[in-house]
């Protein structure tokens, strides 16, 4: 199928967290796009139980693209261990347990790091942006960051797993990062999955 490109208008950004919100209006408001979120729409939050991030993104995406009748941008993004098969990948944020405590899901990991004996401690952080259109056509962009998970946990910015993750080449985690070098170099190019995706989203998209 042809790839689409996004016409200047109103745009639905399928997310009901405040800061990813306001990191996607920002994105997006050079370009012209008059952008609304679902929760102001008052659309309801559809079950996210895809088994992968395109999945999931793409659950978010065309049920705000149907209800609505516009154009709707979502995301999805988790961290992914290769001695764990991949986990908690897209079971990211339930490994915090219900008290939403990442130190938790950080242990977690580690002790079945530990429990494997894995000397393999390579990891990723993934973030997929899904468009979808209300005529039910989706495109989508995938960012990734690759590194290690260290142990013990080391700084205090970012938020989730940021501070087990060190990016290949880097001395510093990402929790030892402040927001702006964690998403890109001095030299513009991105470092985070998510600064990742929107490039490619920005360049074949807009
Ligand atoms: P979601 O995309 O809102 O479903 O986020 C999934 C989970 O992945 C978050 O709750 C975090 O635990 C984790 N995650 C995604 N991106 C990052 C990141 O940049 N740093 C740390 N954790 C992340």
């Amino acid at each position: 199928m042809t790839e689409r490109r996004l016409e200047p208008g109103r745009l639905v950004v399928a997310s009901h967290n405040k800061g990813k919100l306001k990191e996607i209006n920002e994105l997006l408001e050079p370009f012209g796009f008059d952008v609304v979120s679902a929760g102001d729409l008052g659309l309801p939050e559809p079950v996210e139980d895809g088994e992968t991030f395109e999945a999931n993104a793409e659950i978010k995406a065309l049920a705000a693209a149907k209800a609505s009748g516009l154009p709707a941008l979502a995301d999805d993004s988790g961290f992914c261990v290769n001695a764990l098969m991949g986990d908690p990948g897209v079971y990211s944020a339930r490994w915090a347990g219900p008290g939403k405590d990442f130190s938790v899901a950080m242990q977690k990991v580690e002790d079945k790091l530990q429990a494997l004996g894995a000397t393999d401690r390579g990891c990723y952080f993934v973030a997929v942006l899904c468009v979808a259109w209300p005529d039910g056509h989706t495109q989508f962009y995938r960012g990734e960051v690759h590194g290690d998970a260290v142990w013990p946990p080391r700084g205090l910015e970012g938020f989730g797993y940021d501070p087990m993750f060190l990016p290949e080449g880097f001395d510093r985690t990402f929790g030892e990062m402040d927001q702006a070098s964690k998403q890109r170099l001095a030299d513009g190019t991105a470092l985070s999955h998510r600064a990742k995706a929107f490039d490619l989203f920005k360049s074949e998209c807009l």
